[in-house]
């Protein structure tokens, strides 16, 4: 080794010890008397020390040289520093240097290499090398690290076998486009890059592994969305010869085993919530619950009075914000009907209405409602003096999305939604079919794999809309991180559900042949699960984009702006790939 000790290692029973560090220099302090040096690597940082009247001048003119970032080795006798430093580990001692080697220098970075860089985003991810430097950056990969070592030893106690599944692959639809590779020796083929290895582990539960996991890439051509990536990770698992209970209660330990070693937090059960309940409650299929706010229905109590906009709506809902009444004033409240214009949720009226601090029932609506009305809606939505009722009406789609948005931003802005708190959900008993406008037919909800409720599928036929599936989606704080699903393992039922799906027997025989004959050699029934893992850690970092748990991430058109990729090729290896491209306008 270079180095007989770390940066982050030195103590007050190491002083009179000769050592020798490695690492980068974070920052150079001449005083006259004395030079400072922080000296930094992954460990920590160390104080050099230069002594004016103790150092040979040598010495010091090359200490005075050394620039930020240069990696130096220095060697010295270890020595109690008279200013001690509390917040650093190492800040009772320094090294008194008697020799310094440059292993290599260091042009000067384009920001500064600590947790509150001048550096903006795009100047960090084109030197991403550098941010990582950062202590808060490096922080979140040895966390990254943390998770998926406590994962994999989770599912071994569990004893399940991790498998590889090949990344060059026959398109498996999750819902978005494939990434497409061309094959040189099979001209104008193609591979797929997968969305998931879904049906890779469906046949590994065929071939009897019974258990698996894989911590695998996967790929997803999707249109830009706000903290997304093409490239993503998922914790990716399948059981054979198990209930829908048993796959969540083995997920359940690995969250709260993840959440107890990793983070520190005792995470209480996982409760289930049904897909159709989280709608009515909450607006969304993914509720923050680390609040309450729940949606009441007030069709009944406000209908037949002759005000318009509650009367000729489909839906008219609310929800108490507790103690929300002291915190919004009327101009507050009128910068929340803007929110819901601004974002085009259609909500036209946003209606509220409170106890007086005389403990009278008001709403912004008196006009039409007697006190006695307001007191209904009060009581019904168990409101208490000082809490805030807000009252949206409309088609009830659009209007349960729009009081969703609106329940998040006030939990926002009553900061109900601490990153320090978590709440965790399971929401089962999704629908299996979901109406597509664009495509103008059903698609798939979750994927075309997935079994439909026993009990619903004679529905497939008269209301495919309402048949529910054996599908379930892990929910923590408001964030999906997970879902999966029983899978259908008879090629009857598979067969029945691609063509409702619209697939034509050649297309079915084209596209899945290989899995509906798979079936045919005795499949266990079985069922599995993905958690996108860059979002888990996001999570436990407490921070608000995937990128800052991902080495080397994309930017937000998809580029990777350190080594400029994607990028164009030659000529010749178009024509190796027999590929021709337009020509260029
Ligand atoms: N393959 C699914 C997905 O990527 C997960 C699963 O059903 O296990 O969403």
């Amino acid at each position: 080794m270079l180095r007989t000790h770390t940066c982050g290692e030195l103590r007050r029973s190491h002083i009179g010890q000769t050592v020798t560090l490695t690492g980068w220099v974070q920052q150079n302090r001449d005083r006259g008397g004395v030079l400072w040096i922080d000296l930094r690597d992954r460990y920590g940082i160390t104080q050099l020390v230069f002594y004016r009247s103790e150092t040979e001048s040598a010495l010091l003119e090359q200490a005075r040289s050394l620039g930020r970032e240069f990696v130096i080795q220095a060697s010295g006798v270890v020595v109690a520093r008279g200013s001690q430093n509390r917040k650093n580990p190492t800040g009772e001692i320094e090294l008194k240097v008697d020799a310094v080697t440059v292993l290599n220098a260091s042009k000067i970075p384009p920001f500064t290499i600590e947790d509150n860089t001048d550096g903006g985003v795009e100047l960090r991810m084109r030197y991403r090398y550098l941010d990582l430097r950062r202590p808060q950056a490096r922080e979140r990969l040895l966390l990254r690290d943390q998770l998926a070592r406590q994962t994999r030893a989770y599912f071994h106690s569990q004893n399940f076998t991790e498998v590889e599944t090949p990344v060059l692959i026959k398109p498996t639809p999750e819902g978005a486009r494939d990434f497409v590779v061309p094959s040189r020796i099979n001209p104008g083929e193609f591979y797929s890059l997968p969305q998931s290895p879904q049906l890779f582990k469906q046949l590994l539960m065929i071939a009897g592994f019974d258990r698996y996991f894989q911590i695998v890439k996967c790929f997803r051509d999707e249109d830009l969305r706000a903290d997304r990536q093409p490239e993503f990770t998922q914790l990716d698992c399948e059981m054979a010869f198990v209930t829908q209970d048993d796959i969540l209660s083995t997920f359940e330990g690995l969250i709260r085993k993840l959440f107890a070693t990793v983070k520190g937090v005792e995470l209480p059960e996982i409760p289930c919530m049904t897909y159709a309940d989280a709608m009515r409650l909450y607006g969304t299929d993914k509720p923050d619950t680390r609040y309450g706010m729940q949606f009441v229905e007030l069709n009944e109590e406000v209908k037949g009075r002759g005000f318009g906009l509650f009367d000729e709506a489909e839906w008219v809902a609310g929800f108490c914000a507790p103690g929300g009444y002291a915190d919004y004033t009327r101009s507050q409240l009128d910068k929340l009907a803007a929110f819901l214009k601004r974002h085009k949720l259609g909500a036209d009226g946003l209606v509220w209405a409170h106890y007086t601090v005389d403990g009278l029932p008001k709403s912004s609506v008196d006009k039409f409602y007697a006190e006695d009305s307001v007191k209904t809606w009060l009581e019904k939505c168990g409101a208490n003096p000082g809490d805030l009722l807000l009252i949206l009406a409309g088609p009830a789609d659009k209007t349960r999305k729009a009081l969703g948005e609106l329940r998040l931003l006030i939990g926002e802005q009553l900061g109900f939604r601490d990153k320090n708190t978590f709440s965790a959900l399971w929401v089962v008993d999704f629908p299996l079919l979901e109406w597509s406008e664009e495509t103008g037919r059903y698609l798939a909800m979750h994927h075309p794999f997935t079994l439909p409720k026993h009990e619903d599928i004679a529905m497939l036929d008269t209301d495919p809309g309402k048949v529910r599936a054996n599908a379930y989606d892990l929910v923590i704080n408001g964030t999906e991180i997970g879902g999966g699903s029983l899978r259908i393992h008879d090629r009857q039922t598979q067969e029945l559900i691609f063509k409702r799906l619209g697939l034509t027997e050649e297309e079915i025989q084209q596209q899945f042949g290989f899995l509906l004959e798979a079936f045919e050699y005795g499949a266990p029934p079985h069922g599995g699960i993905a958690l996108g893992f860059d979002r888990l850690c996001s999570l436990f970092a407490g921070s608000d984009s995937i990128r800052d748990v991902i080495a080397f991430p994309k930017n937000n058109s998809g580029r990777d702006t350190m080594t400029d990729s994607p990028s164009t090729i030659s000529d010749e290896r178009l024509a190796e790939l027999a590929i021709s491209l337009l020509p260029k306008r």
